[in-house]
């Protein structure tokens, strides 16, 4: 990518208005300086460090220093707050994926609200080696009805993707986890109303079920949670999949790539069906490319 430099040239004036002198910047010239080039590289598959710039001295991106909160991520997830079950600590995979997911600050910052107000765990992880919703074989599912929330992984889905996808699945059922403790701790979605969650109130109002001839019932326009999602946590969620990935989160180059992989799981939504056919292209070329990373274990 080529930046180019340019210098803005201003002049000081003095201004004198009724015996008071004042000083006014104005504008000259914009000179232009020269270029610099750099080229954006994805980190090595299964390397630790982060993306550099092919053997140039400096790396144009580097794995960022973060700044952390006093308590570190590491001992704040340890509180209890969340249950695992075996099946969830013996999926190596998986459970690495996690591991790496939430020592990410910006994961912190994301689902830390999750764990923060109860001292009972309100979201337990599981592994089944298949999950199915509504007759097909889903990534993973979490099921809001009661507390606990349980967030389901499938082990087969896991094992035939990429590990960044699979720390996306987690992060997408954890957000799904965050809404539903909020739904819950209002007696449920009738609770909801706009002076408590209103974005959520707004979402569930808006796209509603409807019943089909079978009895069974689905969202025309993809269900309020993924609409949420697809509108306002894209973003937040290609920061959160940089940083798992050793990526400069403000690094604006790389946010599309990452937003693309975010984007899984919210292909039935309204946004999704309005966006332009390119963009869509687009999303769907570079989550096969993160995808189609070999696998590290
Ligand atoms: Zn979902």
């Amino acid at each position: 990518m080529e930046t180019k430099h340019y210098v803005d040239w201003y002049q000081t004036v003095t201004v004198v208005n009724e015996g008071d002198v004042t000083y006014v910047w104005k504008y000259l010239e914009t000179e232009y300086v020269g270029s610099t080039y750099q080229t954006s590289y994805y980190p090595e598959p299964c390397s630790t460090s982060g993306a550099g710039n092919n053997g140039a001295a400096t790396p144009i991106i580097h794995s960022p220093s973060y700044i952390y909160p006093a308590i570190s991520e590491a001992d704040w997830w340890e509180q209890d707050k969340i249950c695992y079950d075996a099946s969830f600590i013996n999926n190596a995979y998986i459970k690495n994926a996690w591991d790496k997911l939430i020592s990410g600050s910006i994961t912190f910052d994301m689902l830390s609200n999750l764990v923060d107000e109860s001292a009972e765990a309100e979201v337990c992880l599981y592994v089944q080696d298949v999950v199915t919703y509504q007759g097909g074989e889903v990534n993973g599912i979490t099921n809001g009805r009661a507390f606990p929330i349980t967030v389901t992984i499938s082990a087969s889905k896991a094992s035939e993707r990429s590990e960044i996808d699979v720390a996306r699945t987690l992060l997408h059922e954890m957000i799904h986890a965050e809404m539903y403790r909020k739904i819950l701790s209002v007696d449920g979605q009738s609770g909801l109303s706009p002076d408590n969650f209103p974005d959520i109130f707004d979402y569930y109002s808006r796209y509603l079920p409807i019943q089909k001839e079978d009895g069974t019932w689905s969202y025309p326009n993809g269900s309020p949670q993924h609409n949420l999602m697809a509108q306002h946590y894209l973003r937040q969620m290609a920061r959160v999949l940089m940083q798992f990935d050793g990526v400069d989160p403000d690094n604006y180059m790389m946010h599309p790539v990452y937003e693309a992989i975010a984007w899984a799981g919210l292909h039935n939504t309204e946004v999704w069906s309005q966006l332009d056919p390119v963009e869509r292209e687009f999303i769907e070329q570079k989550w096969a490319e993160l995808n189609s990373r070999p696998k590290c274990q």
